[in-house]
This record gives structure tokens, sequence and C-alpha cells, in this order.
């Protein structure tokens, strides 16, 4: 940035870290969890492996079929596929969970039902709809071109997972289709982490809770509502710490009160640097500021420090939007590291036209809020949800993306490509 943008941009404070620096410094800062818990597999949607889960057998463990059919030996007919039709004798029924026992004669064929064991003396299955089955001579007949090529429709052992490969690593969050394999492996208990720990308080004298009637002056507080929903989401372990007055003493109780129940504290509001804001001064008398201030927006007054004891804190602004916005994109995952994710999950990002004329001054990195929608033609295009003030959310309730506008970008024009951040379940 050049003295000359320090002039003319209102958005650029040189003390202020760009949202990639505070990123990489607060996700540098998040230890990994050492703890283990075994859990029922039925119980460990969203939860993170503790260690890697190895496939103790082949995945399927039998040979099977992958059709209701009939399973015979293709070589039987290798000096006589010329002869039209072929016909089979029925020898026996295979049904799954059924097996069949016996030994299947020279153009012989077992009845055998999808997911059945293929008997070991057969090497194919053809589809019942490509066959004639005749009840009075216990038969099957096709004709010779409507023979499968070698080993149709049978599915192999292993050919899902073989035994003694890893079949989740460790630092997987866990997802239906993982709970699903686990169970596939015969696997009733998974080793977890712990569920991380979360205190939250909102700070402001001018809130009112729900349920009280507000005077002159009051706004509900919706910032824990926004924020026990994403932590919910997170499945983490959360305590509600209710509202904090603006005193040094009330915030002072509350971080020693959250410091007790919880690994990390998320407070709102109070952290800029107006008369009633302490959360800074309380933070560095009872433990340290790491930084303060980020190049966003919403979302500049944004302070990350520790307490004893590896405790983590993020003081969020009080701006409901942008609690949101730095929740998602900063605290969201440094919790995830916190809970033993492995990998992160990146950011999945479109381009896009925007629809919309896009208010932007240079200095600050920009996620105003959008809906993201396909054109006739099949292009991504994208309208702000109207105006992007901080403290409304139904922009961000409207919306379905961020777009992301970078720091040095200044005004943008209907038509112009821009970066868009959809958002996942998380918001
Ligand atoms: P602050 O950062 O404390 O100066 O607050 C900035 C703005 O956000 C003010 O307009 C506050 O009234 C508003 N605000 C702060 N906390 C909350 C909250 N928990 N719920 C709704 N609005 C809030
Ligand atoms: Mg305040």
């Amino acid at each position: 940035m050049t003295a000359q943008h320090s002039i003319f941009c209102d958005d650029y404070d040189p003390n202020s870290l760009s949202i990639s620096e505070a990123t990489r410094r607060i996700i540098e800062a998040m230890n990994t969890p050492t703890g283990v818990e075994w859990v029922a597999v039925r119980d460990s949607l969203g939860r993170v492996l503790a260690q890697d889960l190895m496939a103790p057998h082949d995945v399927p463990a039998h040979r099977n079929s992958a059709m209701d059919g009939y399973a015979f030996r293709l070589n039987d007919w290798a000096t006589q596929a010329h002869s039209s039709p072929i016909r089979m004798k029925l020898v026996g029924i295979s049904a799954a969970g059924h097996p069949f026992e016996g030994s299947i004669p020279e153009m012989g064929a077992v009845r055998i039902m999808t997911g059945a064991v293929v008997p070991d003396e057969a090497d194919t299955v053809i589809m019942q709809e490509r066959v004639t089955r005749e009840e009075a001579s216990g038969t099957i007949s096709m004709s010779a071109e409507n023979l499968p090529p070698l080993g149709a429709n049978i599915r192999m052992p292993g050919e899902d997972l073989k035994a003694h490969v890893m079949a989740l690593p460790a630092g997987r969050y866990l997802r239906p289709a993982d709970i699903g394999l686990a169970a596939s492996l015969g696997l009733a208990e998974v080793p977890v982490r712990p569920k991380l720990r979360v205190a939250f308080f909102s700070t402001g004298d001018e809130l009112c809770s729900l349920g009280q009637t507000p005077k002159t002056g009051q706004v509900f507080d919706s910032n824990r509502y926004t924020l026990l929903s994403m932590l919910e989401k997170l499945n983490v372990e959360w305590h509600d710490l209710g509202v904090v007055k603006d005193s040094p003493e009330a915030l002072q109780e509350a971080f020693q009160c959250a410091c007790h129940c919880a690994d990390v504290i998320i407070s709102s509001g109070g952290v800029s640097v107006g008369d009633a804001d302490f959360v800074r001064g309380i933070l560095d008398q009872l433990g340290r500021t790491v930084f303060w201030k980020i190049a966003i927006k919403p979302g500049r007054p944004f302070a990350y420090g520790q307490f004893t004891g590896g405790k983590h804190f993020f003081g969020l602004p009080g701006n409901p939007v942008a609690v949101m916005v730095t929740f998602y994109r900063i605290v969201r995952p440094a919790l995830m590291r916190l809970q033993g994710r492995h990998p992160l999950p990146t950011p999945l990002l479109f381009n896009a036209f925007t629809r919309s004329t896009l208010k932007k001054m240079p200095g600050r990195f920009e996620f105003q809020r959008g809906i993201l929608s396909r054109s006739e033609n099949g292009e991504w295009q994208v309208d702000a949800t109207g105006e992007q003030g901080s403290g409304m959310l139904s922009s961000m309730s409207l919306a379905n993306c961020f777009i992301r506008l970078p720091e040095s970008a200044g005004k943008i024009e209907i038509g112009s490509k821009v970066e868009v951040e959809p958002f996942d379940e998380g918001l």
C-alpha cells in the first residue's frame, strides 16, 4: 500500500493484519488434541477420528452376485457357444444369507440373488432378464449371443476395501458415508477426539435478552443465538455465559468463569476503541493479546489472544454480520484444527458475473453477501443482497454466498467477474 493510498482510502489501516496472515497465525497457534474417546458408531456422526481405521477383512468378504440371475461356468460353453439356444439345468439356489452348498455339474446353473455368495464352481452370472426359464424341465435357456463375458455380474472380495488397508484416516470428520463404511467393517465403536469445550458471551449495556421487554435504546442480543447455532453445527460442547455488562469487573468475572469451563472463549462486542470497549484491556490483564484488527469488512475489530493454561480467546466484533463473517472465516477453521480435523476443508470458490454494482473502497478484504445462481446460458451469476451494513442480519439470511472482494479492489461495475464462496452447511 503506498502513502497515496493511505491518504485517500478510509479503509486502509496500517495496523491491521491481512485476512490470510491472520488466519495463518491463528491456525499455527492451534494445538492438536491428544485425547481419545471410544464411541458407538451410531453416535459418531460429526466427530473427528483419533486414529486410522484399518479394514480388518476384505469388503465384501466373499464373491457375491451383483444381479438377480443365474450363476454358471462360462467354460462349459466354450466349444458350444455357436449352438443356439443354450440350455442349462438348474441345480439349486444361492440366496442372500443362504449360500448354495452343492456342486454344479457340467452345463448346470444355480439360481442366484443379488448379494448371495457365488458358488466356487461358478465364474459368471447372467441376469435373469436375459434368459427364459422353463419350470417343467427345470432349465433356463438363452440365445448364444446373450452369453455374458467371463466374470460378469460378480463382485470380487475386497473390491470395496482390501483387508489391512487404511479405510479412514485419523483427523477425518465423520460424515454419513464414513459411518456406513465403519459399520461395513464390523466396527461397533470408533476412536474419536473428545468434544471441544467452547464458552461464549455477549457484551453490551444495550443488550436485551429474549423474554425481556427492551427499553429505549436497547436491542435484542442476537449474537449469542447465531454463535450457538454455528457452534452446534460444529459439534462442540458449548457453554452460553449470557450477556455481560460493559464494565471491567463484569468482564473479568466472565473470563474467569469461561476459563473454568472451556478450552476456547468467544465474546462479541466491546473489542473496538469506544469508551465502553474493555475487552482487550481485561485480556491483557488476565492473558495476552496476540493480535488485534484484521483488514476485512465486516469485522475489522477482531482480537485473538491466549489465557494461561493454553486457552484460546476470540474477541469478535459486536455487529451481527461481522460476528458471522469472522466466525465462519477465521474462528471456525481454528476450532476445526483444535478438534483434530485434518485436512481442513478449503473453501470452494467460483467466478461469477455480478448483476449488481458493488460499492467498495480499497484497503480491506470484503465479504459482501450475495445470491449465486445460474444464468439461462449456464453461467454463474451473483446478485448482492441489497444494502451491506454490518448490522443487517437480513442480508446474511437472504444470502447463499460471500462475494469476496480483494483488498485492492474499488467499486465493481455490473458485468464484472467476481469471486464467490458458497456457504456450506455452516451458515
Ligand atoms: P460494539 O462492538 O460493542 O461497539 O458493538 C457494535 C454494534 O453491534 C452496536 O451497534 C451494538 O449494539 C451491536 N451489538 C453488539 N453486541 C450485539 C449483540 N449481542 N446482538 C446484537 N447486536 C449487538
Ligand atoms: Mg458494545
